[in-house]
């Protein structure tokens, strides 16, 4: 379905955001006060406007509280990321999610009523260190602070064995939820399903439970 979004402040995190989500099909007005910026992105964005989203005057003028979901980018200049949060969590944007520096910074977002607070730079070293840390892991999806999916290669030691003699439920409380081979999918495979080298693994369970599988099958 498409959507609405507004982004505020193309530096390089809303700038990719817009890309991203014009990509994907949706709609997006990107703001930022600065000319280059907004240039740059003007053949991209649906609209893009030269704007400061400081002024509660601007952002009503641009009909900003019809949308349902704006992201602030605006990471260096503090305030006016706090002020922008504030204006249009007022103006009763649903969903407004706002990018913090640091801990401080999205304390304050939350408290001023910020629906999501990202902090970028953080999440990426820790999913980076997570990737770097195991041969096999991909990539992931946390699905709570306990649970993840996770996208393994499957190690050479699970080289011909089916799910039922890995025995992985019972053995490591994890589900294998689908195995890709190539193009192929096997969506909830049986449990005389084989899994060979190469092939990758979809994964549920406990963080703790998904690493005893990384690590033993190493
Ligand atoms: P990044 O780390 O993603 O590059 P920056 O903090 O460097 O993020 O960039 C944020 C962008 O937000 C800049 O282009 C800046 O001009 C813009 N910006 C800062 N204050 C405002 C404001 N009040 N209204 C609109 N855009 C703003």
């Amino acid at each position: 379905m498409q959507k609405q979004f507004i982004v505020i402040g193309l530096g390089r995190f809303g700038s990719s955001l817009v890309r991203t989500l014009i990509q994907n099909g949706h709609e997006v007005l990107a703001i930022d006060k600065h000319e280059q910026p907004v240039q740059d992105i003007s053949s991209i964005a649906t609209h893009a406007l030269q704007a400061d989203c400081t002024d509660e005057t601007v952002l009503r003028e641009l009909g900003a509280r019809n949308f349902l979901h704006a992201i602030v980018a605006i990471g260096e200049d503090l305030q006016a990321s706090i002020l922008t949060t504030l204006l249009l969590k007022e103006l009763q944007i649903p969903q407004v999610t706002a990018k913090a520096k640091n801990e401080m910074h999205g304390h304050v977002l939350s408290k001023i009523g910020a629906d999501h607070i990202i902090y970028p730079e953080r999440d990426m070293a820790i999913r980076l260190g997570n990737q770097l840390s195991s041969d096999n892991l991909i990539d992931y999806i946390e699905l709570s602070p306990d649970y993840n999916l996770v996208e393994i290669k499957a190690p050479p030691a699970m080289n011909g064995k089916s799910l039922k003699q890995l025995n992985i439920r019972a053995k490591y409380g994890c589900t294998i939820m689908a195995i890709k081979t190539g193009d192929q999918f096997n969506i909830s495979p049986k449990a005389e399903d084989e899994i060979y080298t190469g092939d990758i693994l979809l994964v549920i369970g406990s963080n703790e439970d998904v690493r005893h599988l990384g690590v033993d099958y190493e």
